[in-house]
């Protein structure tokens, strides 16, 4: 076979292996992790990422950003941490970046990997039991790689957030992921700042300002609102491990027990007032981000205004300066003042659709376009494995185009993927061997003792099977209400 070459006489470079992953973010750490049971020492996995390094998202997002869940929960497959902290303790950026590079330390002592950082995945075709994908490297350099499986754990595809782009010249519109907010530059001003965003990046850009500069004006612009699973519930620390708190897995059962397709407003006041925290007056959005009682509290005492609405613009008219909202209403603001953009990140829907398996089954994609589970992550750790087993094809799992629907329904999308996971681990644990949910280190549950977390498996495995119908129900309902992919393989 011959390939177009980077040039006329520059014979394109072709590698082979086993497997090729592309994306070395938590989803493909993960798949990488699983790959690497099924395969020998002598066998060879390709990783290929275009950011320089490991970590995914976790490169260039905004330098304070800390875990939102204990660190030894964000793992790939057992892989413990060696950071020696508290087991609370919410890793910083560095550790996190330190811990994806252990990972592959820890991986590569059982199988070869071929790191290709720098690589972009262009293209791939499957024929004659070989997957072909075409590369290219951020210097122009063309690589056909041969595969004999291949895993596109392109995930989130999460990229760094701009400024807003403002009509004034009198504010300073910055962008968390390119201005650091405990940098020199707003250390050096005491103009007021106004955080437009309502969800974890908010929270984070809120508590740093309010922790870092006591006095300064810090406000907030939340849009419609958001509420947060409350840490110190899902996580309580010390001796309470043993008696307080609820198991994560109980809160999706019950939750996909509740949720019908249809009565999303009463499920998010439950789930808000049982296991929530927030500081806004109203919550329409929940996105599974976490926020302690004591977070919350500084942040709320700390905030001197909080304006329920939607940034557009600042413009400069009659000699002041006006943030200007959706809803058509301003706020004159203070000349110098800086914007921080901290608006979404997550699904915007730009990748196209694909489905989670090839026909052949020997192409895997992990990205929200086909959702299988509730988080990318443990869509790597656990399509791999049923890669691997030959049953990923076999066993109907549900797949939702997860962009689609928030843009449909924000208010039905939570509930909806808590549904699809809960479905489809259901199937999962059905068609795995126990060691596989044994190792899967994501799993929130191993915050509690063991005793605790057997009685929660116990109880999961008496009644999942019970729940499925009531969920595909579920499930099936959303797809015909908002018009939105959600079903087996196929059904479009
Ligand atoms: C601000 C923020 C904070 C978050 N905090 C947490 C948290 O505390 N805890 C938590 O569990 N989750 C958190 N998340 C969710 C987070 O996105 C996931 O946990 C996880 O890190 C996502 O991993 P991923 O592998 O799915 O995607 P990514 O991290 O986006 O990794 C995908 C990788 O694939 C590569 N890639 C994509 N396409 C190609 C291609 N064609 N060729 C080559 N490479 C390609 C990308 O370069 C990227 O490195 C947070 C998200 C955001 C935005």
């Amino acid at each position: 076979m011959t390939y177009r070459a980077a040039s006329a006489d520059t014979p394109v470079r072709v590698e082979r292996c086993d497997v090729c992953i592309v994306g070395a973010g938590l989803a493909g750490v993960n798949a990488l992790f699983v790959a690497s049971q099924y395969l020998s020492p002598s066998q060879k996995v390709i990783l290929v990422d275009r950011r320089d390094r490991s970590g995914g998202m976790w490169v260039d997002t905004y330098a304070y950003v800390r875990l939102h869940q204990p660190y030894g929960l964000f793992t790939a497959g057992n892989i413990k941490w060696t950071l020696g902290q508290d087991r609370s303790y919410l890793a910083t950026k560095d550790e996190v970046l330190t811990h994806f590079e252990h990972c592959l330390a820890v991986v590569k002592q059982r199988v070869q990997v071929d790191e290709y950082f720098g690589w972009t995945l262009e293209s791939h075709d499957e024929s004659d039991g070989i997957v072909r994908l075409t590369c290219t490297s951020s210097d122009g350099q063309l690589m056909v790689v041969e595969a004999r499986r291949l895993i596109k754990a392109s995930g989130f595809g999460v990229v760094p957030n701009d400024p807003l782009g403002i009509s004034s010249a009198r504010v300073v519109s910055v962008s968390p992921d390119f201005c650091d907010m405990r940098g020199d530059e707003m250390r050096a001003s005491d103009a007021p700042v106004w955080v437009v965003g309502g969800g974890k990046t908010a929270m984070d850009t809120a508590h740093t300002l309010i922790t870092e500069y006591p006095g300064r004006e810090v406000n907030l612009v939340a849009g419609s609102g958001t509420f947060f699973s409350n840490r110190d519930r899902l996580f309580p620390v010390g001796g309470r491990r043993w008696w307080s708190g609820t198991l994560v897995t109980g809160i999706f059962m019950e939750l996909g027990r509740r949720f019908d397709g249809t009565n999303e407003t009463d499920v998010a006041s439950w789930l808000r007032d049982t296991y929530g925290t927030w500081l806004t007056p109203t919550t329409g959005n929940y996105l599974l981000g976490l926020l302690s009682e004591s977070e919350n509290k500084t942040i709320a005492t700390g905030l001197n205004e909080v304006i329920m609405d939607h940034v557009v613009d600042a413009v400069d008219r009659n000699g002041e300066t006006d943030l200007v909202f959706r809803s058509g209403s301003a706020k004159t603001i203070q000349p110098g003042s800086w914007i921080v953009n901290c608006t979404g990140y997550m699904l915007r829907g730009d990748h196209p659709y694909e489905p989670y398996v090839s026909d052949s089954g020997a192409v895997v994609s992990v990205q929200p376009r086909s959702a299988t589970l509730h988080l990318t992550s443990y869509m790597g750790y656990f399509l791999t494995h049923l890669m691997f087993l030959d049953k990923l094809r076999d066993i109907p799992l549900y797949e939702l185009d997860a962009p689609d629907l928030r843009k449909k329904s924000n208010a039905v999308f939570p509930y909806t993927l808590g549904s699809l996971a809960m479905h489809n681990l259901s199937l999962i644990v059905d068609s795995v061997p126990h060691k596989v949910l044994l190792d899967c280190g994501l799993d929130l549950d191993r915050w509690y003792p063991l005793p605790r977390r057997m009685i929660g498996t116990a109880r999961f495995m008496l009644t999942h099977r019970r729940g499925r119908e009531h969920l595909r129900q579920t499930l099936d309902t959303v797809r015909e209400r908002f018009d939105v992919r959600c079903g087996p393989l196929g059904y479009a």
